[in-house]
């Protein structure tokens, strides 16, 4: 038997990344994240897995978001004992977010007993803070370029995806296959993150698609915000921005920072970041120097743009101030964290603003909002949106449809095989025909659970 490559996530969908290759007896997963979004997709990570994670030898991480991340800890709870291979910053910024993941799971389950409004009684956290935690332990690091060993016999690099702090690009050479896994590729023109290094040569290549169909608008970041954000401002509304807390989280502090410098927006106007996640990853930009684009004094900059709001009763306190305000909050597509607060408190205002400034997974609350729905659903209640909600079009942390196209264009040679992978169907599909008719590679969309050979 061959080298082979099972679809476990991250297919038809842009959540739940998890790519099983298989050679010669030894399983690995490339991704382990979560399932976001529709609740079809939600359920499935309460499935189990078609393999025990006991017969999973290692695990790669191309970066810390959750979608990609997110169900490690079940993994590691589940039996899985290898070791899970990340580069420095995405180790760190891990022991952030799995925990806070794990959190999120805990509130859950407790909010819906408490209100009674779960299935299940009781309902149990997917896995929690302690899981977590525990699961931390198999980290193990490579630096970019870094050969290492994860299984006996294969071999495996990490080169730079630009996209978030520590993404990366993984070359896996097993069985005398190079098996390329782009992981979620970043702009070349992002104001924080660096290039997506060009690919090594592969055989088979894994693309992702999230904006298979898209090009980024000529829109800048600064300039779309700063109109947004004096608009609200003007009329004396409070602006809740829904974050990731890495990522999204420090661009649109960056942006705030300089539309304040070049006096685009009063200098006075509070701005805070309600996220102890968002407030740990953005100190880790300083800590990580040559990874992205700012230097040291940058970093403190973006920092100091902010108030960094970690407590309960600090959060609280922010609803009570009255007058212009911004507030930074998780998560990024609105789907759990204290940004729900916020939205509760600020959605029947009508001189409010609620700025989406990143992609919406359909079936989230931020892509209900982006499509202009009269309400909200959130914690089991309706809530009515009379706030102005602001869809950024710039800004995006992913390559478009021509800078993935670019990054394919600079193989080597061509791959034997493209899949096309982490994109909605539309988005994979338009990515695929481009493939097949420009670049004249074979490319198809895998189905969820397919297996293929490599
Ligand atoms: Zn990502």
């Amino acid at each position: 038997m061959g080298v082979s490559i099972r679809f476990l996530g991250g297919t038809g969908t842009v959540t739940g990344s998890k790519y099983l290759i298989e050679y010669g007896g030894q399983r690995l997963l490339v991704d382990c994240g979560l399932f976001q979004g529709y609740k079809q997709l939600r359920l499935r990570n309460r499935e189990p897995l078609p393999v025990a994670p006991d017969q999973i030898g290692a695990v790669l991480f191309t970066h810390a978001h959750i979608d990609h991340s997110g169900y490690f800890p079940l993994l590691a709870r589940e039996g899985f004992t290898g070791r899970a291979w990340c580069t420095p910053a995405t180790r760190d910024l891990l022991h952030v977010m799995l925990p806070d993941s794990g959190h999120l799971q805990e509130e859950e389950a407790e909010y819906a007993n408490r209100k009674g409004f779960g299935k299940h009684q009781p309902a149990l956290p997917l896995y929690t803070v302690e899981d977590a935690r525990r699961s931390l332990k198999r980290l193990h690091t490579a630096r970019l370029h870094e050969r290492f060993e994860p299984l006996p016999g294969w071999s495996a690099s990490f080169s730079g995806a630009g996209h978030i702090l520590g993404a990366a690009s993984v070359l896996l050479e097993v069985g005398g296959r190079r098996l390329l896994f782009s992981g979620d590729l970043g702009r070349p023109d992002d104001a924080l993150m660096l290039p997506p290094e060009p690919p090594p040569a592969a055989d088979v290549v894994l693309c992702e698609s999230t904006y298979g169909n898209r090009l980024h608008p000529k829109e800048d970041l600064l300039a779309e915000l700063g109109a947004a954000l004096s608009r609200a401002a003007a009329r004396g509304g409070t602006v809740v921005v829904p974050v990731f807390a890495v990522g999204r989280a420090q661009a649109v502090l960056l942006a705030i920072a300089r539309l304040k410098a070049r006096g685009e927006l009063p200098r006075a106007l509070p701005v805070y970041l309600d996220s102890p996640m968002a407030v740990a990853t953005t100190e880790l930009y300083e800590r990580h120097l040559g990874q992205h684009r700012l230097d040291a004094a940058q970093c403190r900059e973006m920092e100091r743009t902010a108030q960094m709001v970690t407590s309960v009763e600090e959060s609280k306190a922010i609803a009570q101030r009255h007058g212009p305000k911004v507030i930074l909050s998780a998560s990024g597509m609105a789907t759990g964290g204290r940004v729900l607060h916020h939205l509760t408190h600020h959605l029947g205002d009508h001189r409010a603003m609620v700025v989406l400034a990143g992609y919406q997974a359909p079936g989230t609350r931020g892509a209900q909002l982006a499509a202009g729905q009269a309400s909200l659903r959130i914690f089991g209640q309706q809530w009515p949106v009379r706030a102005e909600v602001v869809q950024l079009t710039a800004g995006s942390a992913h390559a478009d449809a021509e800078q993935l196209m670019a990054w394919l264009r600079g193989l080597p040679k061509a791959p034997r095989r493209t899949f096309v992978t982490h994109g909605d169907m539309d988005a994979a599909d338009a990515l695929r025909l481009r493939i097949e008719n420009e670049l004249g590679w074979p490319a198809l969309v895998p189905e969820h659970g397919s297996t293929w050979p490599a």
